[in-house]
């Protein structure tokens, strides 16, 4: 296991990263949440109604994206605390940095992450496969 391979002052930079990110996340959170109490109470037909439902639907969708990346930026901060910030969860080698740029909360390095998207790929097709010949079967 290649641990703490990842220089001090990256390691800070991307910690001030998540913090900034996180901090950002709950204040949007806050003025979402001001917004839509304001909305709430001055709106009472039926066609307002309907507007707000939507708005409130989106805002869900949003507050559960939220939610996960606040999550995310949990964990990434937990394995910067940890020393195993950077390294890859299935291999355990060093996350290409260019990626881990792009991408800060990555936890699979380039490989693993094709990996990954082909073996979902695989299980996709496959799922697709069993249901055509069950389909086959009751049919024939
Ligand atoms: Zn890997």
């Amino acid at each position: 296991m290649v641990r703490g391979t990842m220089k001090k002052e990256v390691l800070k930079r991307f910690k001030k990263l998540f913090e900034q990110q996180k901090a950002n996340v709950l204040y949007n959170d806050r003025v979402i949440r001001d917004d839509f109490h304001v909305k709430d109470d001055d709106r009472m037909d039926d066609i307002d109604q309907a507007s707000s439902d939507v708005e409130q639907s989106m805002r869900m969708r949003l507050r559960n994206r939220e939610v996960l990346l606040i999550k995310k930026i949990d964990e990434a901060l937990k394995r910067i605390e940890e020393g195993t910030f950077g390294l890859c969860h299935a291999c355990e080698n060093e996350i290409e940095f260019r990626r881990l740029e792009a991408r800060p909360t990555a936890t699979l390095c380039i490989s693993c992450k094709e990996d990954e998207e082909r073996k979902e790929l695989h299980n996709a097709d496959g799922r697709r496969h069993k249901s055509l010949g069950t389909a086959m079967t009751r049919f024939g």
